[in-house]
Order: C-alpha cells, then structure tokens, then sequence
C-alpha cells in the first residue's frame, strides 16, 4: 500500500513562518503526504503545494450546536480536511481525553468523511511492565465497539509510545516491528481486514532514523512532529517513505 506521511504541526506556526514552510515542500511521488495543522491555518492551507492533502488534530465528537470552542468533522470536511488526528497522547494526558472519548471522535470524523488517524501508544511505566499490548488493545478496543470490525478498516492507525513522542528518543525498529505485527493481528483476531488497515509510526522519526523505520515491512508511513516543522527535514522523510533515499 501506498505509504502516508502527516505531519503534526502541534501548536506552532504563524502565517509568515507557515509560507516558508510550504514553500519547501514538494511532494515526491510514490508517498502521500498531509500536514496536520492548528484550526486557524486551515484557511491559508487552502492554498498549498501540489498533492498535499491536508489534515487537522483534533475534532469534536459532537455533530453541531451549543458546544462552545469545539469545531465539527462537518466543518473540517468544509475546508478539505482529509485527515484527523484523534486520541494524540498530548490530548489523551494534558486534556483529560478518554479512550471512550478517542472512539466517538473517530466516529464523528467518519461520519463526515475525515479519514480518523487513531492514535495509541504505551507509556515506558506500561511498557517496563510488561503490558504494551493490553494496552493498545484497549486503546483500540474503545474505538473498534463504536465503528464496528469493518469500518475501522477504513482507519488510519498511529503507533506512538509516549516516551519516544518529542523525546529524541524513537523506538527501537525491533520494538516497533513487533508493536505494527502485534496490532496487526489483534485486528485480524477483530475480524478487521487487517492487510489494508495502515499503521504509521511515530515518535521522534528524524531525516536521520527515517529510512530504517519505513524499511520495517509492518510500518505504513509516518506522523511526524517536530520533524514536520522543518521543511528540509520532512521532504528527507517523506523520500525515505517514497523509498527515494
Ligand atoms: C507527534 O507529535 O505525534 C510526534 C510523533 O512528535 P515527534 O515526532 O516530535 O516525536
């Protein structure tokens, strides 16, 4: 399957600091690409360079009405929004978002035709203990009892242990080779058309670790954050994924 680069711009970027950003970035053939940018900037982002899909990171799992400071799937869906970032670890620990929560988002993104790009992760307490798994299966559990066994196969998945997230510090390939596989065939055992769900790795992917992360069979592309902010950065990354290195 074609491999999907997104990056995840966080709360960073200006309307200067975004022209420049997008004025270095071309997308290869071979990969899709997407950037994942805050609300406001959706509206400069209607105009961007070709080929670029353009996603948002974080939405309401309320359709419409008197919920003040949230912004719909529908409105995302209005402004070109193919992707959605749910369930990001930021948002799971600093605002309090549930794994219950993380489903009915996905759910509302489907609903208006955003593509759910459903994060899940360990932090290193659940990992040093032995749990990553029962961890993830939960994780995706919450989201899989919303959408049911064949919609989530139309999800994309992020694999993101906590502690490599901004850290510097990526998954080993290993670990993450097991982690993709692992996930893999929990979705298998959901009666979820495993093959064509994509998982991406993220986590502290650099220019530099890049090539050997998209070279692990189980790893469908990347999301991106720091990484994303820096144009030159990104194309290398998005060319490793393209397998132009
Ligand atoms: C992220 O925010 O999803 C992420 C992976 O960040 P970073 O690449 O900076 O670790």
């Amino acid at each position: 399957m074609t491999r999907l680069v997104a990056g995840n711009w966080k709360m960073n970027g200006s309307l200067a600091a975004n022209s420049a950003l997008l004025e270095g970035l071309a997308v290869p053939v071979g990969v899709e690409v997407a950037v994942c940018v805050p609300f406001p900037y959706l509206a400069q982002l209607q105009q961007r360079p070709a080929g670029l899909a353009l996603g948002a990171q974080d939405v309401s799992e309320f359709e419409s009405g008197a919920y003040t400071g949230e912004v719909s799937a529908a409105m995302l869906a209005d402004f070109g929004c193919r992707y959605v970032i749910v369930g990001h670890s930021e948002r799971r620990a600093l605002f309090g978002e549930d794994d219950e929560v993380v489903g009915r988002k996905a759910r509302a993104a489907m609903a208006a035709g955003v593509v759910p790009i459903v994060c899940v992760g360990e932090t290193l307490t659940e990992r040093d203990e032995g749990r990553v798994m029962q961890v993830i299966g939960r994780q995706l559990e919450a989201v899989i009892k919303v959408l049911g066994a064949q919609a989530m196969s139309a999800v994309v998945l992020a694999y993101e242990p906590v502690w490599a997230i901004g850290s510097g510090r990526s998954a080993e390939v290993a670990q993450v080779a097991e982690v993709h596989a692992g996930i893999r065939e929990w979705l298998r055992r959901q009666g979820v058309a495993a093959g064509s769900v994509r998982i991406l790795y993220g986590g502290s992917v650099k220019a530099e670790n890049a090539a050997a992360l998209f070279a692990v069979p189980e790893v469908d592309g990347g999301l991106i954050g720091g990484a994303s902010l820096v144009a030159r950065d990104f194309m290398t990354i998005c060319r490793a994924a393209a397998g132009v290195v």
